[in-house]
């Protein structure tokens, strides 16, 4: 089993960043040596500060998928294709962070915009909310670019120009982003799952966290879906076969959902059942009660604009 989790308003409350209602289940995905993948749009240092302060040395992606990051010697993993940074294997997907700054150089002027390279550490504190040491983290660009634009009404122009360099625009939830066009969550969740099943030679079964759309490649990728929902009780408008409706928003219900699959699994291999067919029938079932269960946090179903962490 393989656990991909999103990082913003999933494991992490939206407004502190905290994970400590999630401390349950990360104490038992630990116990029984579960690999926790985070998937994020956060950059390599801020992933790495908070493994640390979770006592965690799991594989990660950051940036959108902009790369995969495997700790040297993981489970005595062979990683293909991968190049060492700081210490960690790295699959880069996306585009150079310093390609992005150069086309920012060149049309940044004529659109007004401006990116994280062109902010302090303390004005991205400010308008992220996190705190200042958190802020130089996410200053910390390899792949992606968070920026602002003066006039919103341009971005439809800006995303052409900037579709001719090979970068795609996507709106997060205080930012746009400029993101390569070869950076996808799904895409590095395949890969991640991938190594893992060529080292282990075995089929590993997945679950996938999120709540914005920008989760949505990852979800698609995964046997679990499960779907957070946001700080107001409402869901991102997702359909998919198998997904579960997370209780409450934040780490609250991460802990619950993730508690609940782990006892599921558990009850099915104490079975001895294979997960696959009739075990089916449990994850519904497991996913039926879990709606029922908080008809409050199920409407209204607001369709937000693509959200991702920031
Ligand atoms: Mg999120």
């Amino acid at each position: 089993m393989i656990i991909f989790t999103d990082l913003d308003g999933s494991l992490l409350n939206h407004s502190d960043y905290s994970y400590y209602e999630a401390l349950p289940a990360l104490k038992k995905i630990r116990a029984a040596d579960i690999p926790l993948v985070m998937c994020t749009s956060k950059t390599r240092n801020e992933v790495e500060v908070i493994l640390g302060k979770m006592g965690l040395k799991e594989p990660f992606i950051v940036e959108n998928g902009g790369g995969i990051f495997f700790p040297k010697n993981y489970r005595g993993f062979r990683i293909e294709k991968s190049i060492i940074i700081h210490d960690l294997k790295c699959i880069p997907l996306g585009m150079p962070y310093g390609m992005i700054r150069t086309f920012m150089d060149r049309f940044g002027p004529r659109f007004s915009i401006r990116g994280f390279g062109d902010m302090t550490e303390k004005e991205i504190a400010a308008r992220t909310g996190l705190p200042l040491n958190m802020a130089a983290h996410a200053k910390a660009r390899e792949f992606t670019e968070p920026f602002t634009i003066e006039h919103e009404g341009r971005i439809r122009f800006l995303e052409k120009t900037a579709l001719e360099a090979g970068i795609k625009i996507t709106r997060g939830g205080r930012f746009f982003h400029f993101i390569g066009c070869g950076n996808d969550k799904g895409e590095a969740v395949k890969l991640t799952k991938a190594v893992f099943e060529r080292n282990k030679r075995k089929q590993e079964l997945t679950i996938g966290l999120g709540d914005s759309l920008n989760d949505l490649p990852m979800l698609k990728q995964v046997d679990i879906p499960v779907l957070i929902p946001h700080p107001d009780g409402s869901y991102e408008d997702i359909s998919l076969p198998n997904l579960i409706h997370a209780p409450f928003p934040g780490s609250k219900g991460w802990n619950e959902t993730v508690l609940n699959i782990l006892a599921t699994f558990k009850r099915i291999e104490e079975r001895g059942w294979k997960f696959s067919g009739n075990d089916r029938i449990e994850w519904k079932s497991l996913s039926r009660g879990r709606r029922t269960g908080s008809k409050s946090m199920r409407a209204p179903l607001a369709k937000k604009a693509n959200v991702s962490g920031m």
